[in-house]
């Protein structure tokens, strides 16, 4: 593996047990990193519709189990994690197809490639949260059974359509800077602060946060960094 983009390295230095992160915050981190620090840092975690119905949608899918249709096996609510990036969680679906690739991981005695598929409540958005999250899926499954992820999908329950998400270098990059600042921070402790955006209209934590009382602007960290996450 060493060699692939987002694959351990020579700089590889796996994080302990005790450090591992929810994966699935790394879409709360790319929305607003001050939501993600109250959720993660101060254990705040308000229900809103959005949230709720997310739930109510994603316990379909995390029924464990699997199934073969089209000689894809599709297993229900996978245990995944990367020491690597520091994060652990679940996959609603992980689908093995099979395939002529040398590389590729061998399940039930068959060759077959592999890819995430994450089911959403709603629709695509605009911005790189959600394939943020699918890209990390990937790349514990490629550290977990040491094969490549060219792809994930993120199905959304309000379309029912079903994306196709390339897990590119830009995507892998973006992953590896997201896990690394999740770190970050929950090393420091620290809370950014608030500021108004157009996302706080969805965000179900407006009344912890208190945006309209804001000072710097929560995602200039990654305006530095040279990072536009979309208009989340
Ligand atoms: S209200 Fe706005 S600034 Fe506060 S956590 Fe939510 S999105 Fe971030």
């Amino acid at each position: 593996m060493a060699g692939l983009p987002g694959a351990p390295g020579d700089d590889w230095a796996p994080y302990d047990e005790d450090e591992l992160l929810a994966l699935s915050g790394i879409q709360h981190l790319a929305f607003c990193e001050r939501q993600w620090a109250l959720i993660n840092i101060e254990c705040l975690w308000r229900e809103n519709v959005d949230t709720t119905l997310g739930e109510v949608f994603h316990e379909r899918a995390h029924l464990a189990g699997y199934s073969v249709a089209d000689g894809v096996i599709a297993e229900r609510s996978v245990p995944i994690v990367s020491r690597r990036l520091g994060l652990i969680g679940y996959s609603d679906i992980v689908e093995y197809t099979p395939t002529d690739m040398p590389n590729a991981c061998v399940r039930n005695g068959v060759r077959c490639s592999v890819s995430p598929v994450e089911y959403k409540k709603g629709r695509a958005k605009a911005g790189d949260c959600d394939r943020l999250q699918v890209a990390a899926q990937a790349l514990c499954l490629e550290e977990m059974l040491q094969t490549r992820v060219e792809h994930g999908f993120l199905f959304y329950g309000e379309t029912r359509r079903r994306e196709r998400v390339a897990v590119d270098d830009g995507l892998r990059r973006l992953v590896l800077s997201a896990a690394r600042r999740m770190h970050e921070l929950a090393r420091s402790g620290a809370i950014p602060k608030p500021a108004l955006r157009p996302c706080c209209a969805r965000c179900s934590l407006t009344s912890e946060c208190m945006p309209e009382a804001s000072g710097r602007d929560a995602s200039d960290y990654w305006r530095d960094a040279g990072v536009d996450w979309g208009k989340a």
